[in-house]
């Protein structure tokens, strides 16, 4: 069916803003205008047709909280989701970016499961100068005296090794500031790139987007100790403070924060299908 004139006009419009948030809150990204509303792209990539959608224009930064829904990633002390975590870490941290006057979208702003390919599709038509995965770890790694923040970066983008090495810097310095907390660490910790035996980005987050990237692994919420610290409100405004600097230098000058590890950390990802389940958009 022919969409209406007037639906034709919002369509053009719309050429700008091709990411929007539904009347639920959900971030989507709008396929096109219909006698009906508007069709988008729902979190696990299929279109559905919506009445209304708030437009997102001229997004800087794209901030992803790992997991949720079905998928509550790593699990801490006390029965603390990491999904949770990284909701309220990503929340914060776009908060503090709006206010700095960069203005953020969030891949996902409740809890329900969303595809990674879907977040990635959602990075890409914000049409940014960064994505920027959060995520926290498991299981627990070696006692260690800093913390085991580790920060993956897109191998051969110069622009992502620089956007890494910002925030492991930042988020790094922060975190090893704070007392009375027993870190753990990887040895090779640090801004880094994950390799899988191919020689590809291990992690399909880090390899497929085609705006410049970084998924960083704050912490460890496995080890009781750093877990209990992160269930604090206290854990999240540091954490946010330190990514929302890093990303406002990434966007303002040329610094490079923490080098790249010189070798890259060899994983294959034993990565399966999973079902999508499907999300109220209204
Ligand atoms: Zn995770």
């Amino acid at each position: 069916m022919e969409p209406n004139t007037t639906n034709r006009e919002d369509a053009n419009q719309l050429a700008t803003a091709p990411v929007a948030i539904t009347r639920y809150g959900i971030p989507v990204r709008v396929s096109s205008a219909t006698e009906n509303g508007w069709e988008v792209f729902d979190p696990c990539g299929d279109l559905q047709t919506v009445s209304k959608i708030v437009p997102i224009e001229n997004t800087q930064v794209v901030l992803d909280p790992g997991h949720g829904g079905k998928d509550s990633g790593a699990i801490g002390h006390a029965g603390l989701k990491e999904s949770d975590v990284n909701l309220k870490v990503a929340v914060a941290t776009s908060q503090l970016l709006q206010g700095k006057g960069f203005p953020t979208f969030l891949t996902r702003m409740s809890d329900y499961y969303i595809s990674l390919d879907e977040r990635i599709a959602l990075a890409d038509a914000a049409n940014a100068k960064a994505f920027i995965s959060i995520h926290h770890n498991a299981p627990a790694s070696a006692a260690s005296k800093t913390p085991g923040t580790e920060v993956f970066a897109q191998s051969k983008d110069s622009e992502s090794a620089r956007l890494s090495g910002l925030l492991h810097k930042e988020v790094f310095e922060a975190l090893k500031g704070v007392e009375g907390v027993q870190w753990t660490s990887r040895w090779d910790a640090g801004a880094l790139r994950v390799l899988n035996s191919q020689g590809s980005d291990a992690y399909r987050l880090v390899r497929k987007p085609e705006t410049t990237n970084a998924l960083i692994e704050v912490g460890y919420l496995s080890s009781p100790s750093e877990g209990g610290f992160m269930a604090k409100d206290e854990y999240v405004q540091i954490v946010a403070l330190a990514l929302a600097t890093a990303t406002e230098t990434f966007l303002t000058t040329n610094e490079n924060g923490t080098p790249l590890n010189e070798r890259a950390r060899i994983y294959n990802p034993s990565g399966g299908r999973t079902i999508c389940p499907n999300v109220d958009l209204e």
